[in-house]
């Protein structure tokens, strides 16, 4: 049962072959029994909300296709009630007095929230490893990393602990966890999905997505997730979007473009031929491939990490213990309690960041840094609007590397540069997905696949074509059947 779509587990619940608390309780009691070896839940509901079942029970009588079935949320979701710490010591004790809205959208569906699950500190980090509560381990080799920022997520979904998880990307938080742990990610369109009750790390970025086992189930989930909301001002009058599944595999007539200079820069060979076969297989299911060009995509990184940092010093600021956040119990005046109330509260990596931003967003620096790193945005965003005059999704590799050993990449800047091929697509802002194309010394590789503004549709549908013919997304790693 733990390998079954969403489609189907709704099927036995529809025909009454479980019930709600049976399902939900199976694997409730798989999110017991495995975080002891993954660390991907920092929270498990102790019992399940007598609330949620009765909801999800009546969605479920009205014939909602998601009613019953269970989740985690990656948490920075603000949960009413439940402890929402991002990860960090600054919110170890937090409990928002309300819900995020797509933690409400969802459970408006009669989906049923089991935990929260571990992630990067305030979601900066590809590795999880920058988490106050632990590193989280890839459950295909527990030596190596479930990426990051949204790995608890990711690791949750490969272990079978929940069928899907809610979790954000600002620079590829859903989709690098996605193909290191072997299942599909997709980031929405920016202003496709609500903001409101997403811890912020960096507002311009940052987008609530899903992490499931296959394109399908991504795109139910994220159906009901969509919609205009009026508490996020950045969330578009338009985003209500509703998800069409494909008939059959048939590409005839769709134009694949490939950065193939990315690809020739892998120096992996294992990613570089999975990612080879799968574009070979688009062909033969009649579509064509089309070469294209990202000129200043290389410039991305640099860009990312001037523009993420600084709006993360400003996001974070609301941090001081006094309005937000840990307070520390050894200040003598005003000015300590700030001070350390912050060098305690914050991690590394987040306290690096934050003296990143506050230097590039300095008057003296403002221009060359800030300013500069935006109009290298807005070059980026062109190259994809070049791009997508000649072709409808761009595919190409997810991570330029294959999940890394937990303590590889203690300089960060290594780590920053593994992000190369998932932030021109946030800093453009468009929808991009993360699915498994099979496995290289055991270890799985990822397709990202980028659409037009607002086109979750065409990159989800050739996912799921390329799903019915293959069964990469359906491998669980042995220690969790
Ligand atoms: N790895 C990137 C970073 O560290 C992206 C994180 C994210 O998407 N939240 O910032």
């Amino acid at each position: 049962m733990i390998n079954l779509s969403i489609r189907a587990l709704s099927e036995l619940l529809q025909q009454k072959q479980i019930s709600i608390q049976e399902l939900c309780g199976v694997y409730h009691d798989r999110c017991q029994s495995f975080n002891v070896n993954t660390n991907a839940l920092i929270s498990i509901c102790a019992e399940l909300s007598a609330a949620e079942l009765l909801q999800a029970q009546q969605q479920l009588d009205a014939g909602e296709l998601l009613a019953g079935v269970p989740l985690v949320h990656k948490d920075l979701f603000c949960t009413q009630g439940i402890k929402t710490t991002c990860g960090s010591n600054m919110l170890a004790d937090f409990k928002p007095p309300y819900d995020a809205t797509a933690v409400t959208q969802l459970a408006a569906a009669g989906m049923v929230n089991l935990g929260k699950a571990n992630m990067d500190e305030f979601a900066m980090g590809s590795s999880n490893e920058h988490s106050a509560f632990g590193v989280v381990k890839n459950p295909w080799d527990s030596q190596r990393v479930p990426g990051g920022s949204s790995g608890g997520s990711a690791a949750a979904v490969a272990a079978r602990m929940v069928p899907v998880a809610t979790g954000t990307d600002t620079g590829g938080s859903i989709r690098q966890p996605a193909a290191f742990c072997g299942i599909t990610g997709i980031k929405p369109s920016y202003g496709r999905v609500s903001r409101h009750g997403m811890v912020a790390f960096a507002s311009s970025l940052d987008q609530a997505g899903v992490l499931a086992v296959s394109a399908d189930d991504c795109g139910l989930v994220l159906s009901q997730m969509c919609g205009h909301d009026p508490l996020d001002s950045t969330s578009l009058k338009t985003s209500t979007w509703q998800w069409d599944k494909p008939k059959d595999s048939n590409m005839q007539g769709l134009r694949v473009g490939v950065p193939h200079a990315w690809i020739d820069a892998l120096q992996d060979e294992g990613i570089k031929n999975k990612t080879t076969e799968a574009i070979e297989y688009f062909k033969q299911q009649g579509a064509s491939i089309i070469d294209i060009e990202l000129p200043h995509a290389d410039l991305a990184v640099s860009a990312y990490y001037v523009l993420a940092p600084a709006e993360c010093s400003s996001n974070l600021s609301r941090f001081d213990g006094v309005r937000f956040g840990h307070q520390t119990n050894a200040a003598e005046n005003l000015e300590a309690l700030y001070r350390k109330s912050r060098s305690e509260g914050f991690g590394e990596e987040v306290k690096k960041r934050i003296m990143i931003g506050a230097w590039a967003l300095s008057a003296g620096y403002y221009d060359a840094y800030y300013l500069k790193a935006q109009k290298v945005r807005r070059l980026i965003s062109e190259d994809f609007n070049k791009a997508f005059e000649s072709v409808d999704v761009i595919a190409s590799p997810v991570s330029p590397e294959l999940p890394f050993k937990l303590g590889e990449k203690a300089d960060g800047v290594s780590m920053y540069e593994a992000d190369k091929f998932t932030i021109p697509a946030s800093l453009a802002g468009l929808p991009c997905l993360s699915m498994p194309i099979g496995f290289t010394a055991g270890l799985p590789v990822g397709l990202q696949l980028i659409g037009r503004y607002f086109d979750e549709q065409n990159i989800l549908a050739l996912a799921d074509k390329y799903q019915l013919d293959h069964d990469h997304h359906m491998q669980i790693p042995e220690a969790f059947l």
